[in-house]
């Protein structure tokens, strides 16, 4: 996923959305994905660039997933589209995976009793062989761009070919596929 970050309106459609589509509570905070109002590390930002307002928070899909490699019961796992999935008969809720991640996108689910996280809506929208995710598809602002990074004619990859982009929290070595759009 990429967020043309800057055109944010905190209008918080998508957070609504993803809460209806994954059977959160509306007043759940940070539960898969959220807005915040950055206090991001100075070196993520240049100078000369303009304010931001708002930044489109949620899993960051990382290529060296601290989670995965923290869960001492191998309960994470990457699926073949690349997305960071769960075992949920194997977590214990020993929250190793909710210290180990930088980005603190993962929460706890208790009904399921399991930890949970963003997951590009994999088991309901992806599953039924749509392509957009439902925060996507509710952003009135065109702020996010889902799609297949291994096609290059997709429009995620022609965005990441023809525009500068940042990515958060590099210096950990998680090396994070969300991409933010300068
Ligand atoms: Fe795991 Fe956190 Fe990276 Fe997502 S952002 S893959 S939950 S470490
Ligand atoms: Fe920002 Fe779009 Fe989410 Fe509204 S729906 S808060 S504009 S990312």
């Amino acid at each position: 996923m990429a967020f043309d970050y800057k055109l944010c309106i905190n209008c918080r459609a998508c957070e609504v959305a993803c809460k209806e589509e994954n059977g959160i509570l509306l007043g759940a905070d940070k539960h898969r994905l959220w807005i915040e109002h950055p206090d991001l590390d100075a070196e993520d930002f240049k100078p000369g660039e303009s304010v931001v307002n708002f930044m489109q928070m949620q899993c960051q899909e990382c290529e060296n997933a601290p989670c995965l490699e923290a869960c001492p019961n191998e309960a994470i796992y990457r699926d073949p589209n690349g997305i960071v999935r769960l075992h949920e008969e194997k977590c214990d809720l020993t929250l190793e995976c909710v210290k180990a991640c930088p980005y603190n996108a993962r929460y706890i689910d208790h009904k399921k009793r399991i930890t949970d996280k963003c997951i590009f809506c994999a088991d309901t929208r992806l599953a039924r062989g749509e392509k957009t995710t439902a925060c996507q598809a509710s952003c009135p602002a065109k702020v996010r761009y889902f799609g297949d990074l291994d096609d290059p004619r997709s429009e995620i990859s022609i965005i990441l070919q023809e525009r500068e982009y940042f990515q958060l929290k590099t210096e950990k070595g998680t090396k994070p596929r969300l991409y933010y759009l300068k």
